[in-house]
């Protein structure tokens, strides 16, 4: 026999199936929050624990939960610059890379570029020294470090104003590994691990020897893994170790005893860009460019703008990547596309 269907029985299910979904999502949130913390360490406490949690709300509000497919936005792009660059490096990237990844750059410098804010770039004018010096150096990686833990973004990866961010590339990479693995991928700056003192206690030191990533080729985070060096690399209790990079890399390999992956897709000056093939460049994650003994160090690449136009080859590696950009030449300009801020 078959029983009516009432209001009172369409009522009834209602309320069973909202208590339902309110328990289920409570059960997930609370899974996840155990994850993170279990991966923090012993020493989480205070300041960091608050970003960290601030970071999971993000997350969750976000909807970059565990488990979904990585997409281009999860990667939180920390560009490093300096008021006295501003007008030079960072309106190169400005007018390049940056703004296909825009709502997810966080440029990071030490005075306010109202130009920029104004086009709603995300800036963050920090407190630190404008120097290159390490302590002012080390002072805007924390706080590129403590941005990140708030953003509740799956991937760091770190810049300088003189690299090409290669999107597609990075996305690609960064799909290649686990997602909720510990990774910390870059280039080394030497064929050997770095060797340096740990200060101990008491002014005693330590030989140490470790791998790390040279900041000017750019390097990357796993969120899993930059929880872990939370109590070493958060606001002011970024280790002074090493520079900036150097430190990263000590606290990685060395604190936690986690292995750097090695990759040749990031690209600084410090290596001959010639040697780097014209065909390989749209599978390059980054690329850079810049002076060695008085003459410029940039990629080979032929293209839409000769050297005196485009002394980085970043222009002509951008128009080799997106033909259709609007300033780039010998290509009719694109329909605008609906809700489309790419140029
Ligand atoms: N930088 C800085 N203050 C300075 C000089 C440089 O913050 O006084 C930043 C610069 O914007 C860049 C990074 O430090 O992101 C590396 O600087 P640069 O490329 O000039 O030197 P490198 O270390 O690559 O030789
Ligand atoms: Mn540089």
């Amino acid at each position: 026999m078959h029983r009516r269907w009432t209001p009172l029985c369409s009522l009834s299910a209602l309320v069973l199936t909202f208590f339902f979904v309110v328990y289920v999502d409570f059960h997930l949130r609370a899974r996840s929050r155990g994850a993170a913390h279990g991966a923090s360490g012993a020493h989480g406490a205070g300041a960091g624990t608050a970003a960290r949690n601030r970071g999971l709300q993000a997350a969750e509000r976000s909807g970059a939960r565990r488990g979904a497919k990585l997409e281009l936005k999860d990667i939180f792009i920390a560009v490093k610059t300096t008021s006295k660059f501003h007008q030079t490096r960072l309106a190169l990237l400005l007018e390049t890379w940056i703004p296909r990844t825009k709502t997810h750059t966080y440029i990071f410098t030490d005075s306010a570029a109202r130009d920029v804010t104004s086009k709603g770039y995300n800036m963050v004018v920090t407190d630190c020294q404008p120097d290159h010096s390490h302590q002012a150096l080390s002072c805007k990686m924390a706080a590129e470090y403590d941005h990140f833990m708030a953003s509740g973004k799956r991937w760091f990866c770190h810049v300088d104003d003189d690299n090409y961010v290669n999107a597609e590339a990075l996305l690609a990479l960064l799909l290649a590994f686990p997602q909720d693995g510990d990774v910390y991928v870059g280039k080394p700056s030497l064929n050997r691990p770095i060797s340096t003192h740990e200060i101990l206690e008491g002014n005693a030191t330590r030989e140490v020897r470790f791998w790390f990533a040279t900041g000017g080729a750019g390097f990357c985070l796993s969120r899993r893994l930059a929880e872990r060096m939370e109590p070493w690399a958060s606001g002011s209790r970024f280790e002074q170790t090493c520079p900036d990079d150097c430190t990263v890399g000590f606290i990685v390999e060395k604190r936690l005893g986690v292995r750097m992956v090695h990759s040749p897709l990031f690209h600084s000056h410090l290596e001959n860009l010639l040697l780097l093939s014209p065909g390989s460049i749209p599978t390059q994650v980054t690329l850079s460019y810049g002076m060695f003994e008085n003459k410029m160090n940039s990629i080979r690449l032929e293209g839409a703008f000769s050297k005196e136009q485009d002394p980085s080859r970043f222009k002509t590696a951008h128009c080799m990547l997106y033909p259709s950009t609007s300033w780039c030449p010998a290509h009719p300009r694109p329909r605008q596309r609906p809700g489309g801020p790419y140029r």
